[in-house]
């Protein structure tokens, strides 16, 4: 199939999908990144995990989630159906292949919103195609105040994300980038030229073969 790459010349050039991860720890403004990369680039598609953590009131089941039972998430991982999943904050949280597997055969990038386990468990299964992106907050002072003005976790809730952010932080050199989240519209233009450089690398574009070889073949007049 080929796909509208981008707006250089050759921009018909075949190339796979992109997996974008992005990770954080919770209130370091990943959510916002995402939801604003969604908005503003029709070329992403987001990847809708499953959890079993319960849905907030902001949340619709089936757009940012699909919320299901302990049973169920036990019967997709062990049926071979997650490309990834793990255990996050006391909730399980997994990938569905078979959207993402597709994705990649279309040439269509997809967003991954997922932590630094299911991360690392991509890179081991789809190597090149994944390009990952760690944001961190400024501060920890930043990270707990973002936390608290979400206003949509209990208190308990927040303690453990807290205390959790430490450890999420110490797998920054995991990451291919990492951006810290002072000022949203900078992070964002930050992410931003990162897809399009991800993009433009010869490797992920098969496309450029032909390209090239009738790009020599054509006369200078
Ligand atoms: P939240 O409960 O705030 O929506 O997400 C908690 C954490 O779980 C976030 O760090 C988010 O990136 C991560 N997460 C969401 N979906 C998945 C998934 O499918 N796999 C993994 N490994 N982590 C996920």
């Amino acid at each position: 199939m080929t796909i509208v790459a981008n707006r250089e010349p050759g921009a018909e050039i075949e190339r796979r999908g992109l997996m974008l991860v992005i990770s954080s720890p919770s209130g370091a403004g990943k959510s916002t990144i995402a939801r604003t990369l969604l908005e503003s680039d029709q070329g992403f598609a987001l990847s809708v995990s499953v959890t079993t953590r319960k849905r907030r009131a902001s949340e619709i089941d089936g757009v940012h989630y699909r919320f299901i039972d302990r049973d169920e998430f036990e019967r997709l991982r062990d049926s071979g159906a997650l490309l990834e999943w793990a255990e996050v904050h006391g909730n399980f949280y997994g990938t569905p292949r078979a959207p993402a597997e597709r994705a990649m055969r279309n040439g269509q990038d997809m967003l991954f919103d997922i932590d630094y386990q299911g991360a690392l468990q991509l890179q081991e299964q789809a190597g090149g195609d994944v390009v990952s992106i760690f944001i961190l907050p400024p501060s920890m002072r930043e990270l707990k105040a973002r936390l608290l003005r979400r206003a949509e976790d209990s208190g308990e809730t927040i303690a453990i994300r807290l205390a959790n952010a430490r450890i999420e932080i110490e797998r920054w050199r995991d990451y291919d980038y990492v951006i810290v989240n002072e000022d949203l519209n900078t992070a964002f233009e930050a992410v931003r030229s990162v897809i399009a450089a991800e993009r433009l690398r010869r490797e992920r574009r098969p496309g450029l073969f032909d390209f090239t070889t009738k790009l020599l073949e054509e006369s200078f007049d």
